[in-house]
């Protein structure tokens, strides 16, 4: 994407979601209203804010009884302009607010990438001299400092509160840079030859600096507070200097002659704040969407009466979508199947096929800002899309199990494998803790484990990889559910340990009669364990059915790709391993016509127009393609080799 059409995108995500977020929408209006008063204050104030006149002290405001419009807020007790002291108490206010922050945030930052990337000596000193400041109460430090000084100006005050804050911000962005270091991909780019200054700005940096602009708004606003409180206990800035804590303190000496003049600068305060915080706000939730809700929030669906079916799992017309600042991705495109009692599903497809966004539509644990749009998923007579949220946390675990890719990050690493697999029992069994214990050897022994009660007691990282994955199996196994999501199980494990897996887990289907869906993009995996076989491309379905028939009598082009792909699987009449040309379709710009055109050896003119639908091309089997419908003429005609 080149520079323009990325701030375009940009540009178009931060609209979206402004609109969408009114709160954030009020509050940046009315801060920018402030800002506004505060930067032409010297255009719209009607008098100097310092000149006085004695003739006209404590008038009350234009609409009061005295009152006049040459003096729109009234006059304070040495006869200035409350309205010109108003304006100018902001301005300063917000001078001394914004140059606090960046002080304190630009310092605090800086020590906090620098002393998180390197550490050594540089880290233990600062945060030392951190720790011992953040032990000193920063208003009373504020106050303390101010004290002793006769003469304060604004930059006192902001070095004051400046250099008492930077702390916060280094410890925070610290943490993060300490996270972020330990990733995958920034030991990628290490191992690539990258250098520390590469590594620091161009991997480290672009994920931590978010959360200095957020800490900052929420800064901005506590300054202001505390400016207006020093100005109060005239610590302030020296008088006659306008601050709205020192005109808050005037009105409280006259409150019983003038009570409106404190309200003025009481009410300035606790707008100008609620509206920074309402932004500090909005600008977390879109650095980091996730904050929003945690997993996103369901898309409310029509209610629909749920057709009525004999199979554990009935999935009808799915549709996923994510709402992204640049358009919206269809995830899955009206996905349809069918799985029974006992019966093992196999889903295939290349990454970035649907398949896992799928998995989680079904048990309703889609990322924000992804969302189930359209469709049914009946499972035991209940539509999981309508569900309660509810009624679908009793159903997790208990009645669907889900076992993922990466075990290791799947399992609490600061609890022993004893301690979850007792508290998962006990939760959805109600058993007592001893039943519950034995229950979870008898989980263990089931998967294959020879030493339940060593593992029992090991912590995830003490365990390998399949045998982290074989107690995932346990955990999901061990209340029997009704049917059990695999999301590319064994991706991770060796071929040995992925065959031992699937083997035990073919049993365990087998005497437990949970059904499976199981995801992989291995299509071999899926010759001997699969009934049926579903295969996505690009969101949708382009071929199901039963297992024997898809992988001896492919009909779809993407399918038999895949099955040539795969040494121990070719399709009938192939002798040689060959790769799918070209990559999967951008799923933000998707064409009208087959997804798999642009990539098909036997594309004709229509499969650019028009999306094939699903045909019968035997017993349960199904596929989308042109040619199972065309005439011989046009397909003699259309394909490009
Ligand atoms: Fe290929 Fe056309 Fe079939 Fe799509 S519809 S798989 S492009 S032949």
């Amino acid at each position: 994407m080149s520079a323009p059409d990325a701030r375009a995108s940009a540009g178009r995500r931060l609209t979206v979601f402004l609109l969408a977020r009114k709160s954030t929408l009020a509050g940046l209006a009315l801060f920018a209203v402030v800002t506004l008063a505060a930067a032409f204050a010297p255009v719209l104030s009607p008098y100097d804010p310092l000149e006085q006149d004695l003739n006209r002290v404590l008038l009350p405001p234009a609409w009061a009884d005295g009152g006049s419009a040459a003096h729109p807020l009234g006059t304070d007790p040495l006869g200035r302009d409350l309205a010109s002291r108003m304006l100018w108490g902001a301005r300063l206010s917000l001078l001394i607010s914004v140059a606090s922050v960046l002080l304190g945030g630009g310092l605090g930052f800086i020590v906090g990438i620098v002393t998180g990337y390197f550490g050594g000596w540089l880290d233990a000193v600062l945060m030392r001299i951190g720790d011992v400041q953040l032990a000193f109460p920063f208003v009373l430090l504020a106050i303390a400092v101010l004290g002793v000084s006769p003469e304060r100006t604004p930059a006192q005050l902001i070095g004051v509160l400046g250099l008492t804050t930077w702390i916060v911000y280094a410890r925070v962005v610290r943490s993060r840079v300490l996270s972020e270091r330990e990733k995958d991909y920034v030991r990628a780019a290490r191992a690539l030859g990258a250098s520390s200054a590469r590594v620091l700005l161009r991997y480290v940096l672009p994920n931590v600096w978010q959360v200095a602009p957020v800490i900052g708004m929420l800064y901005l606003g506590f300054f202001v507070i505390v400016e207006s409180l020093l100005s109060f206990l005239a610590l302030g800035l020296t008088p006659p200097t306008p601050s709205w804590g020192s005109i808050l303190a005037d009105g409280r000496q006259f409150m019983m002659v003038t009570p409106w003049m404190p309200i003025f600068p009481g009410l300035a305060i606790l707008l100008t704040v609620l509206s920074i915080n309402l932004v500090a706000d909005g600008m977390a939730d879109y650095f980091d969407p996730k904050l929003m809700k945690g997993y996103a929030p369901r898309h409310p669906l029509p209610p629909r009466m749920a057709i009525a079916s004999d199979k554990v799992l009935a999935v009808r017309d799915l549709t996923t979508v994510f709402r992204l600042g640049a358009g919206v991705l269809t995830a899955v495109n009206r996905v349809s199947f069918e799985l029974g009692s006992g019966q093992v599903l196999g889903i295939v497809g290349e990454s970035g096929s649907g398949k896992s966004v799928l998995a989680l539509s079904i048990i309703q644990l889609l990322d924000a800002p992804g969302a189930v749009t359209e469709g049914e998923i009946v499972f035991l007579g209940k539509d999981l899309a309508r569900v309660s949220n509810a009624e679908m946390t009793g159903l997790r675990g208990r009645r669907i199990g889900m076992i993922f890719q990466n075990a290791g990050s799947s399992l609490n690493p600061v609890l022993t494998v004893g301690y979850q697999l007792v508290e998962t029992l006990r939760q959805h069994l109600r058993l007592n803790s001893e039943a519950a214990r034995t229950k979870a050897r008898e989980a263990l022994e089931m998967v294959g484990i020879g030493d339940p009660d060593r593992v029992l007691r090991a912590y995830p990282f003490q365990l390998s990889g399949g045998m982290q994955q074989r107690v995932m199996i346990a955990l999901a196994m061990s209340v029997q559910p009704a049917l059990l999501i695999a999301d590319e199980p064994t991706t991770a494990l060796d071929v040995t340990t992925q065959a031992q897996l699937l083997e035990r887990l073919d049993e365990l289907r087998r005497e437990l009669g949970t059904s499976v869906i199981f995801i992989t993009h291995d299509i071999a995996l899926l010759a001997d364990f699969a009934d049926v076989v579903m295969v996505m491309y690009a969101g949708q379905v382009c071929e199901i059915g039963p297992r024997g028939r898809v992988i001896r009598e492919p009909r779809h082009p993407y399918t038999q790709g895949l099955l040539n792909s795969v040494s121990r699987v070719r399709a009938p009449g192939t002798n040689r391993l060959s790769a799918i040309p070209g990559d999967p379709p951008d799923p933000m710009h998707p064409s009208t016509g087959c997804p798999f055109a642009p990539r098909c050896a036997y594309a004709m003119a229509v499969c650019r127009e028009v999306n094939p639908a699903r045909t019968g091309v035997g017993p349960g089997h199904e596929a989308a393609c042109h040619l199972l419908t065309s005439t011989p003429e046009a397909v003699a005609g259309g394909g490009t080799s």
